[in-house]
């Protein structure tokens, strides 16, 4: 019997399903000219990707989360890179220029941390992972 399962580290990384980490979460890619969009039902195993209306509001907290941690990481690399502590339009440039720049990012794992670690009712199931 040889099994292929697909770790969940590589569903996390690459955006797949949390029920058969095969199909895509989002149509189009990160970084590019189309729209992204959150499908609403996985094309390999027709999961609800969103479980019920409203369910991706409690991503905001998880793309909450990411910015508090991205501007302190950003606000002390600028510090350290630039050795300036007395220019504060400094860090909110390169503050704002980040979190601009990280918005895709964000928007993308915010939905698949807060479907893969904080979703109980979704579970992964490796007869779907084939
Ligand atoms: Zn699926």
């Amino acid at each position: 019997m040889s099994e292929q399962t697909t770790s969940k580290l590589y569903a996390i990384v690459h955006c797949k399903c949390p029920h058969c980490r095969r199909g895509d979460i989002f149509t189009g890619s990160m970084y590019g000219w189309n729209i992204q969009h959150t499908k609403e039902i996985c094309g390999h195993c027709a999961q609800r990707i969103e479980i019920e209306p409203g369910y991706f509001y409690a991503a905001m907290y998880v793309s909450y989360a990411l910015n508090v941690a991205q501007i302190v990481i950003t606000a002390i690399l600028t510090y350290y890179l630039s050795g300036e502590s007395e220019s504060p339009m400094l860090y909110i440039g390169v503050i704002f220029s980040v979190i601009f720049l990280l918005a895709p990012f964000n928007y993308r794992y915010s939905r698949v941390i807060l479907l893969h670690w904080l979703s109980p009712k979704v579970k992964y199931n490796p007869d779907y992972d084939k």
